[in-house]
């Protein structure tokens, strides 16, 4: 079972000034798929300390998801971060910048010199179009381990798992198997009552139960992973 990581790039997302839902979306995706997550991480537009924890999150875990970074402006540090953390060059595509070309014909506007930017991924890297947004991403292969590299508009990215990544991912680490949640509400009764109750439950690991409080409610969160759906009921 692989493990994931992800990285969400940005210095709004730092500030504070904006969201990261990106994550959030990744997160649920990747429990539906049984893919296990073990670590996220926000980080600034810093080209530098987003390769480090590129190597970092490279020594630890098989496959790495960044978000964001990857528009046509010097401050989108995604592309060379990634070569840099592997140690590789940025090729242009031209391919990609064919795309782009395309893309922007669609929308009846020239693009920009810096929008070139866009069609340089690391050398060996595989391009994903990118059919919704001008922002190519892409997917980088070291041995069995894995950079998937997204832009960081919401719509564009969850275009890119569902079409692209997932199948991806399905294929190369041979993933199967299902995740059931069963949330079993309780009121009237505290947490730490509920806890007292269930707690040899708690500590299994397969399936695995958890609480989560609210205002005079507590949730039992039953999580099971198995091959098959009825395994797993
Ligand atoms: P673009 O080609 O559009 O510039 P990009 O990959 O460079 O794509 P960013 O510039 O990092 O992406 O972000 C573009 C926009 O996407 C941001 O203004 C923000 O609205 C949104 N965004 C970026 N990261 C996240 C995130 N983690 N969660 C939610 N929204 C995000
Ligand atoms: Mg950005």
């Amino acid at each position: 079972m692989p493990s994931t990581e992800i990285i969400a790039i940005g210095t709004e997302l730092l500030l504070g000034e904006m969201q990261d839902t990106n994550t959030r979306y990744l997160a649920r995706l990747l429990r539906n798929a049984n893919i296990d997550l073990f670590r996220s991480t926000i980080i600034g537009d810093n080209t530098a300390r987003i390769s480090e924890l590129i190597k970092d999150a490279l020594s630890r875990s098989d496959i790495i998801i960044t978000s964001g970074g990857l528009g046509p402006t010097v401050d989108d540090p995604t592309r060379l971060a990634v070569a840099n953390a592997l140690d590789r060059e940025l090729v242009f595509i031209p391919q990609l910048w064919d795309q782009i070309l395309e893309r922007f014909e669609r929308y009846g506007r020239p693009p920009t010199e810096n929008n070139r930017r866009q069609a340089y991924i690391p050398a060996g890297a595989i391009p994903i179009e990118n059919q919704v947004g001008t922002a190519p991403a892409f997917i980088v292969e070291i041995g069995e381990k894995c950079i998937i590299s997204l832009p960081g508009v919401p719509r564009e990215l969850e275009y890119l798992m569902e079409n692209h990544v997932m199948s991806y991912l399905t294929r190369r680490y041979q993933l199967k198997g299902v995740i059931k949640v069963l949330v079993v509400h309780t009121a009237g009764i505290g947490e730490s009552s509920v806890d007292e109750k269930v707690a040899d439950l708690e500590v299994m690991s397969n399936p695995t139960l958890g609480l989560l409080a609210h205002p005079a409610q507590t949730d039992v969160r039953i999580t099971a992973k198995a091959e098959s759906e009825e395994e797993a009921q």
